[in-house]
């Protein structure tokens, strides 16, 4: 294994003329989960764990009667600058 992140995406794989390589950005926080009923939106707001998103919509779906949701996942990404490779 290289050390590299497998999710990042290699410069040769987007067109820019720098050599820039994007990355998942964990500084500030891993990626966030959120889930909404799609008939009111209503939510409980950014959640850690399946569990917890399970057991939101089944109460939601007992007490509202609604029975569709979005998942929306955040997940930050960072641009950066890598030392140019000749040829490369
Ligand atoms: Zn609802």
């Amino acid at each position: 294994m290289s050390g590299r992140n497998p999710r990042a995406i290699a410069p040769a794989a987007i067109d820019t003329p720098a050599d820039w390589l994007l990355t998942p950005d964990h500084r500030g926080t891993t990626p966030i989960t959120e889930i909404e009923c799609t008939t009111c939106l209503d939510g409980p707001g950014p959640l850690c764990d399946e569990p917890t998103a399970t057991a939101w919509c089944l109460a939601h779906a007992r007490h509202a009667s609604h029975d569709t949701f979005r998942r929306i996942t955040t997940d930050f990404h960072r641009a950066v600058l890598t030392p140019h490779t000749p040829g490369g």
